[in-house]
């Protein structure tokens, strides 16, 4: 089918990247991934599929792997994640993110490659002025992670104007969840995010956690947040391939599930569906953290037909519960 494509993954190692191999997979692409290892893991990609071990921004190794697959289509996660790391190091942001990204995207103009699917996040926007928060929204990133996805966004559309290239933009929300089929899922050395760390704690590899800040201006005084299961999020990055090799514009797309759960409702939803309870302590508000982060993601769902299937925070957690306790008892 002229549809499927052979698709580079960047970051095809890494949690979000693994889970887009699987889609792109079962949608009938063939997958190359391109992962340096650093934080990605080499047996989270089945053995069947193609995998270059490199760097997203080595020229020469991705013209040499565009050619020899005959990629049509890059998808790229590969890049540095951790926000309070961005604003110790910004240059190593700069770097993996900002600097590989205009590597990889002039490797493409190159090689004649035309269709750019990009991870951005919803860090873009800091401390919106309110929720939901649409595309059109001011972009006003608080840390260099996400002025280092913002600014890749801008060499992105500049790119699209001067050259036969167009790509989708896709900002993420707070990504949860693991493969239902228990094939992949989040391997943080140092886990911060915060239903990886009430996991841990309801495992009791960690004593206790803490919430950061219950007197934020929101239902019960904690953060509120908008949860996507990384399933859900896979599958728009084919549709958004599809969407862009049918013929379609060029996107900045939100994905979210446009309603927001706060730090006490994702902690009870853990216990819950652990049937474990453990230590929780409310401690300051973590700097740079707004009270609230809801989707607008309605573009996504009229330009893509985009329909998330586990939108449920239920869902999400039981997914992540399973995948990490098969993981620890793996250890
Ligand atoms: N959070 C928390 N304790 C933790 C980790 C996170 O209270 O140990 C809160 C954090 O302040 C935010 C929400 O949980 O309100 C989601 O944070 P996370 O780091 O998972 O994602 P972010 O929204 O920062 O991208």
């Amino acid at each position: 089918m002229s549809e499927q494509i052979p698709v580079l993954i960047t970051g095809g190692a890494g949690y979000i990247g693994s889970h887009a191999v699987l889609a792109f997979g079962a949608a009938g692409h063939p997958v190359v991934v391109l992962d340096n290892l650093t934080t990605g893991r080499r047996e989270a990609v089945p053995s069947s599929i193609p995998f270059v071990t490199g760097d997203a921004g080595d020229n020469d190794l991705v013209a040499q792997t565009i050619q020899e697959h005959d990629i049509a289509a890059v998808v790229h996660f590969a890049g540095s994640i951790v926000v309070p790391e961005s604003v110790a190091d910004p240059l190593k942001y700069y770097r993996n993110n900002t600097g590989v990204s205009c590597n990889l995207i002039q490797a493409c103009v190159t090689a004649g490659v035309r269709h750019f699917i990009f991870s951005s996040t919803a860090a873009v926007y800091g401390i919106p002025d309110s929720v939901p928060v649409p595309e059109d929204a001011p972009t006003v990133p608080i840390n260099p992670y996400g002025t280092s996805k913002l600014m890749t966004e801008w060499v992105l559309r500049d790119t699209a104007a001067a050259h036969d290239f167009n790509y989708v933009a896709l900002r993420y929300f707070n990504v949860a969840g693991a493969d239902p089929q228990g094939r992949t899922g989040q391997c943080s050395a140092n886990a911060t995010h915060l239903i990886e760390v009430a996991i841990k704690t309801a495992q009791g590899l960690r004593d206790d956690m803490e919430i950061f800040g219950d007197d934020f201006d929101t239902p019960d005084g904690t953060g509120v947040r908008d949860y996507i299961h990384v399933a859900d999020l896979a599958d728009a990055h084919v549709l958004a391939v599809r969407h862009l090799i049918g013929g379609g514009r060029t996107a900045v797309l939100n994905l979210g599930n446009q309603r927001g759960f706060s730090v006490r409702e994702v902690i009870e939803t853990v216990q819950r569906i652990s049937g474990r309870s453990f230590p929780v302590k409310t401690g300051p508000r973590r700097a740079g953290d707004p009270a609230g982060l809801v989707a607008d993601a309605s573009t996504a769902r009229r330009l893509l037909g985009w329909r998330p299937q586990r939108a449920e925070l239920d869902t999400q957690v039981a997914d992540a519960w399973r995948w990490q306790q098969s993981r620890t008892k793996e250890q």
